[in-house]
């Protein structure tokens, strides 16, 4: 068999929740030797991730793990004043690392192979990417598209290294990489137990203190053409505009609540 990826998705309730997380697994099912590991921002698992995981064909683990309401962006912050998901991606971890003391033999065996990628609910994935990731030995890197108020960014590699980063903002990052832009091998996140998301991080450096623990500038694997390809989009989705359902709901017509959206 072919290496596992292990792809952790922090997710919560939202009016595109199930559209966003529909274009995700249809991209999914199109990758060998998936699983997906959703974490929902939710106090408990929701009835809606619940169904949609049964009826999706994936392989998964549904967990959840609220964001504390201090850690969380209140209505009207500004957007990057609190790191999103970490909570959630800590909580993958946390799986990760449990299954893997509970792996013996052959199972043990082929955790050593596998890779962890993390993948928002919202962005676009080429099934390209899959396969580059896939062969990660520590960590693997290449350009996202359309982020940081760049056309994309990307490691720059010179004789088949990473040697600096093409990134518009505090390019003195310890790795200034999205979220999007490098998948661990999962030995990496066995063996380094201390490693997680700082959810105190300062804006863009939530990256950083994580991947600090697992690896130097000089470690890092160029994939996608020696970073010359862009295979994943850090594409948002507009909060659609509800004016005629508030108004019809004022006069009691509003859409049957039993319908799931
Ligand atoms: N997210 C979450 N709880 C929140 C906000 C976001 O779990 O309160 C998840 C979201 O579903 C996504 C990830 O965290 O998978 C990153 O959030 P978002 O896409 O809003 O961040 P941005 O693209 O603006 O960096
Ligand atoms: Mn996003």
């Amino acid at each position: 068999d072919v290496p596992k990826i292990y792809v952790i998705t922090p997710t919560y309730a939202r009016l595109v929740q199930k559209a966003e997380l529909t274009r995700l697994s249809h991209t999914f099912l199109h990758v060998p030797q998936l699983h997906w590991i959703v974490v929902e921002d939710a106090p408990q698992p929701t009835p809606l991730v619940t169904d949609f995981l049964a009826a999706s064909g994936l392989t998964y683990a549904h967990l959840h793990k609220l964001t504390p309401k201090d850690r969380k962006l209140q209505e009207g912050d500004p957007s990057w004043l609190k790191p999103r998901g970490a909570e959630q991606r800590n909580e993958g971890l946390r799986w990760l690392r449990e299954m893997g003391a509970a792996a013996e033999g052959k199972e043990a065996a082929a955790l050593e192979e596998a890779v962890v990628y993390f993948a928002d609910d919202d962005n676009t994935y080429s099934l390209q990417l899959f396969e580059e990731i896939r062969y990660t030995y520590r960590v693997s890197v290449w350009p996202v598209g359309l982020v940081g108020g760049m056309k994309f960014e990307r490691p720059v590699v010179e004789d088949g290294k990473v040697v600096r980063f093409h990134t518009g903002w505090h390019p003195n990052r310890p790795f200034p990489i999205d979220m999007a832009g490098f998948a661990v091998s999962l030995r990496l996140i066995l063996t380094n137990p201390q490693a997680r998301f700082d959810g105190d991080a300062q804006m863009g450096f939530l990256e950083s203190s994580f991947l600090q623990h697992l690896v130097t500038m000089d470690d890092l694997e160029p994939k996608a053409d020696l970073c010359t390809k862009v295979l994943v989009w850090h594409t948002r989705t507009e909060k659609p505009k509800m004016k005629r359902e508030d108004t019809l709901q004022k006069q009691g017509l509003g859409s049957d609540p039993d319908v799931e959206v």
